[in-house]
């Protein structure tokens, strides 16, 4: 099995081999085909497993046909993550100039609005943080958002993040795809699976 088997475009096969990932992991082979196909997913995968590339791929794929400012929304609960998985797009997104913008606690709101106010394509960021973002800063609307992926659901929910996280899915558009990642199925993880997903792809690795 090649990312090309898979479905993943010739552009995003080269940024993969660029980076070295010529074989693709578990998850990535299990997954790929659904979430290329616009299938909502709940995926059990520990950090390690290559989750990140697991839908950073199917995002920017999508992208790459018709680029739109505030794309998609990945919520991921530390800072450290959120700023890997903004690495990760920032890696396969080199040529074909994607935006990519980090948006989390701790950090100066008045910097986070100007990095919105550009118009990135992919904001990942803590869910409180984007929450207040998205009461608070002008033209900072998610009306054309197309993927929403929730990492690390299970550590989210842990987090005291799933107020914030069921106002933001209140806010988004119902048309959409959303992938969820979790390492552990919690009671609190099926009951965000239910208010997220539509007929979700059940993914174990
Ligand atoms: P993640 O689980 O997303 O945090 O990824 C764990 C590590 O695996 C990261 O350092 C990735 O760069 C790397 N990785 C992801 N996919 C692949 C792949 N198909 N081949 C080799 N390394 C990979």
């Amino acid at each position: 099995v090649t990312f090309e088997s898979l479905g993943v475009c010739e552009e995003l096969v080269e940024a993969c081999n660029r980076l070295k990932y010529v074989k693709p992991t578990a998850i990535q082979r299990e997954s790929l085909v659904y979430t290329l196909k616009q299938r909502d997913i709940i995926a059990l995968a520990e950090t390690g497993s290559g989750k990140t590339l697991a839908f950073a791929l199917p995002v920017i794929q999508s992208l790459l046909d018709a680029p739109q400012p505030f794309y998609a929304l990945v919520l991921s609960p530390t800072r450290e993550l959120c700023m890997q998985i903004a690495e990760h797009f920032e890696a396969l997104g080199v040529g074909i100039s994607l935006k990519t913008t980090v948006i989390v606690g701790g950090l100066d709101p008045m910097a986070q609005a100007i990095a919105l106010s550009k118009k990135p394509h992919i904001i990942i960021g803590t869910p409180g943080r984007i929450l207040y973002h998205m009461q608070n800063t002008k033209g900072f609307n998610f009306k054309q958002l197309k993927f929403l992926v929730l990492d690390e659901a299970d550590k989210l929910l842990n987090m005291d993040f799933e107020k914030d996280i069921n106002q933001i899915l209140d806010i988004i558009p119902k048309k959409r795809n959303t992938f969820l990642f979790s390492a552990t199925m919690t009671n609190k993880v099926h009951k965000l699976q239910r208010a997220s997903l539509k007929d979700p792809v059940k993914i174990e690795v």
